[in-house]
């Protein structure tokens, strides 16, 4: 995976029809494709006439925002952020999906009481958007396993939460399968989450990995 500039956008990591029939084909097409290469591009062209910058991973980028020269700023929030959160969202995707392991299904029965409690409340929470954005498992700097939201393309980086999972409820996201239920893709995205890479995220927050 790219992680410097020039951004590169890497292939899935499965087939664009993985996820059928829970998130169809056309969708991972145009969001892979379309969605995905489109802040790729707006990013390199953003950071062509930085080189200072160009060595600069997309977690620096997004841990320093506030200290980038103004004009970059906001170019970086909705590009590297928009970069960020689409490689994240793709690869905690996985089909047949499983279920939660290991340390992460111990945190989600203490955090929340159990699978169906913690479903229940990021399901509230990706609906709780309004327009477009993320719902978000995260770990805070105490440890402890949280849900979150963010607007358009931010993260929860420059918050120092670390993510687990998101889930992006941009109308992009669902649109063409489902229409304006967000509610049915949020249930579709529950079968097809890769708790396996999850774990992994978890341990990395909690520094063990
Ligand atoms: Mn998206």
């Amino acid at each position: 995976m790219s992680v410097q500039y020039p951004f590169v956008n890497e292939p899935l990591p499965y087939a664009y029809d993985a996820l059928e029939p829970y998130i169809d084909e056309k969708t991972m097409h145009l969001h892979h494709d379309k969605h995905l290469q489109t802040y790729i591009d707006n990013l390199n062209k953003l950071l062509e006439p930085y080189s200072q910058f160009q060595e600069w991973s997309l977690e620096e980028l997004l841990f320093n925002i506030a200290s980038l020269p103004a004009e970059l700023q906001t170019g970086v929030r909705n590009n590297a952020g928009g970069v960020f959160n689409h490689r994240f969202y793709f690869e905690n995707l996985k089909n047949p999906s499983g279920e939660p392991t290991g340390m992460l299904a111990k945190a989600i029965k203490e955090e929340f009481g159990g699978l169906e409690a913690f479903k229940e409340k990021m399901k509230a929470a990706g609906l709780s958007v309004f327009g477009s954005g993320y719902a978000w498992l995260v770990v805070d700097a105490l440890g402890r396993l949280a849900i979150m939201t963010t607007a358009n393309q931010d993260t929860p980086l420059p918050l120092g939460l670390c993510p687990v999972l998101n889930l992006d409820v941009w109308e992009h996201a669902y649109y063409l399968k489902n229409y304006n239920m967000r509610a049915s893709y949020i249930d579709n995205w529950f079968k097809v989450v890769n708790w396996e890479q999850a774990e992994k995220n978890y341990r990395f927050c909690l520094g063990m990995e």
